[in-house]
């Protein structure tokens, strides 16, 4: 996107925006993904130059969502169980 002599390219950094670092909302499997806002989207070197134009890796993605899944788990059953617990997990303080 530039180079140390001439600096920051703008042309390039705008390339670069819309095509291999565009965010997970410009990416058509991320924009059907439910775990999108958890992930943020794929590493663009792996989804641009691994030869998957694009397309994050399947692997990737289940591993995400596998993680989201036992995220949502655990806050569910700290929720029923251990509210405070979870409270503090979050780092949230209720002063009663
Ligand atoms: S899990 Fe995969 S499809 Fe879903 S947002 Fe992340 S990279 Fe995109």
């Amino acid at each position: 996107m530039g180079d140390l002599d001439s600096g920051i390219d703008p042309d390039n950094v705008k390339w670069f925006g819309n095509a291999p670092g565009r965010p997970y909302e410009k990416r058509d499997e991320c924009a059907m993904c439910w775990s999108a806002p958890l992930c943020g989207g794929p590493c663009f070197a792996c989804a641009e130059l691994l030869g998957r134009a694009g397309s994050p890796s399947p692997d990737y993605c289940s591993m995400v969502r596998s993680e989201g899944e036992a995220a949502i788990w655990l806050a569910d059953v700290l929720k029923d169980e251990h509210p405070q617990l979870l409270l503090d997990l979050l780092g949230v303080n209720i002063e009663v």
